[in-house]
């Protein structure tokens, strides 16, 4: 087992990851920019290393800062966390070269998964089934563009081969529209991921998002960890995420899971990802595979009674999976909560200094955040400052338990979701069994993208 790990991130998921080395007798390795210096996490690491100013292209994305604080404090391993680094196929390979172990899949699946148009076509070979759209990318030839989008049928979505976090995506309605759209998507793609390729899907009008959590070791071993319902989004992006999902049932999760695990083998997967799918009348349609932790493990560990993290590590280490699928019980429900330092109603980020900070608890009431008190939220990052998470017997106790947090939770100083998020646990829609994708945007009155 590693002796120290060096954790490539910041703000609750560092803590995470920090948490569950400590259990495991491992030491840490913070790494942190100039604008996290006095975060708590960071004092509570073994060692800490400033690798930059606040800009992330500066610090948390400059690869060999992070690769030189490895080397001096004599770290084994590289937490890469989620966001940043993590599906970084080029620093997953620095790592290794530089005699480090990449916690998290090999290079070269990363650069596969990566790219949304060879993932696709990779599953599609592996019999996962995907949303209905063009052949790979599309071609510059407006009139094979059009055609293409006669045939997938209006709306369709043009979407970012290299797009990520709910960026570089265009839902068109009409022929009219679609030329530009794509020069538009392709402009953007260009400047956000630095790869103008783009893909056309069918836009799915009533979907829901649907994930299989996988783990695999490096011995050809693969299971399962169940699903989760992510449906709740704004702008392309989760809000609230469940486990499982309210929409399936025993046989139809444990088919999808079969063939997500299935998958992993072929590609020989090492570590944790999740497999999206889009669900609509009864099929699931493979959206993106991705190759590291989610923000929503959570959900998953209070089901499962595992720790993802921990688990991550184990693989890396070059350990055997401990369990066959037949051993993975799935129990209870859990919810999530995803807390932002933002407008609860346009969405608009409120950094900032938190002055009240108080935390709810009781039976079945997870909280994993860095912030406190007297803590500044940075303008230079995401606005999520933490998650609150509830398990509760089943679905009805879970959603009771969050309803109950939320009403005790108390941030005061920047602006939150936590009451869009009060209001959520408190809709009919949601109460009974869970709504599509679009069902936030619609009920806040913004339209799509
Ligand atoms: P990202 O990598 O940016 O997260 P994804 O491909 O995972 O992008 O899509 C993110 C979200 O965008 C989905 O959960 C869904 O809400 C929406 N979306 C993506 N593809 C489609 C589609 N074909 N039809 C409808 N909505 C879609």
């Amino acid at each position: 087992m590693f002796e120290k790990i060096l954790i490539a991130n910041r703000g609750e998921i560092a803590l995470r990851v920090q948490r569950a080395c400590r259990e495991l007798g491992i030491k840490t390795v913070a790494v942190h920019s100039e604008a996290d210096k006095e975060a708590k996490y960071v004092k509570l690491a073994d060692e800490s290393v400033c690798i930059g100013p606040a800009a992330s292209s500066l610090s948390y994305l400059n690869i060999p800062a992070v690769i030189s604080a490895a080397e001096v404090t004599d770290a084994q391993a590289i937490h890469p966390g989620y966001g940043f680094l993590s599906e970084n196929a080029d620093f997953a390979e620095r790592v290794e070269q530089s005699g480090f172990v990449f916690i998290g899949p090999r290079a070269e699946t990363i650069r596969l998964m990566g790219d949304k148009v060879s993932a696709k076509n990779a599953m599609k070979q592996a019999g996962v089934p995907c949303v209905p759209g063009s052949e790979g990318a599309l071609s510059a030839d407006p009139v094979e563009i059009i055609k293409t989008a006669k045939k997938v049928g209006y709306p369709v979505i043009i979407k970012a081969a290299g797009g990520g976090g709910g960026r570089g995506m265009r839902v068109v309605h009409t022929e009219a529209a679609l030329i530009n759209a794509v020069n538009m998507t392709k402009a953007e793609a260009q400047a956000a991921f630095g790869n103008p390729m783009v893909y056309m899907e069918k836009f799915l009008e009533n979907p829901r998002h649907i994930e299989i959590q996988i783990l695999a070791d490096q011995h050809g071993n693969a299971v399962f960890l169940g699903d989760r319902d992510c449906s709740m989004q704004r702008r392309h992006q989760k809000i609230i995420e469940e486990a499982p999902s309210p929409l399936l049932n025993p046989k139809i999760r444990d088919k999808i899971g079969e063939r997500c695990a299935e998958a992993c083998r072929k590609i020989k997967y090492r570590g944790a990802g999740t497999f999206e799918f889009l669900y609509e009348n009864g099929e699931f349609y493979f959206i993106e595979m991705n190759t590291r932790l989610q923000v929503e493990h959570t959900v998953t560990e209070m089901i499962t009674g595992l720790d993802l993290v921990q688990q991550q590590i184990f693989v890396a280490a070059g350990e055997k999976l401990k369990f066959r699928q037949k051993d993975i019980e799935l129990r209870g429900h859990a919810i999530e909560c995803r807390i932002n330092a933002e407008d609860p109603y346009n969405f608009v980020p409120s950094p900032g200094k938190i002055s009240t900070f108080h935390m709810p608890g009781g039976p079945g009431v997870r909280i994993d955040t860095h912030a406190y008190a007297g803590y500044t939220v940075p303008s230079n990052y995401d606005s999520m400052i933490g998650k609150l998470i509830t398990y509760g017997a089943t679905r009805e106790q879970a959603i009771a338990r969050m309803r109950i947090a939320l009403s005790e939770m108390m941030v005061d100083g920047i602006k939150t979701n936590i009451p869009l998020h009060a209001d959520l646990m408190a809709d009919a829609a949601f109460h009974l069994g869970g709504t599509s994708i679009h069902y936030l945007e619609q009920k806040l009155g913004i339209g799509h993208k």
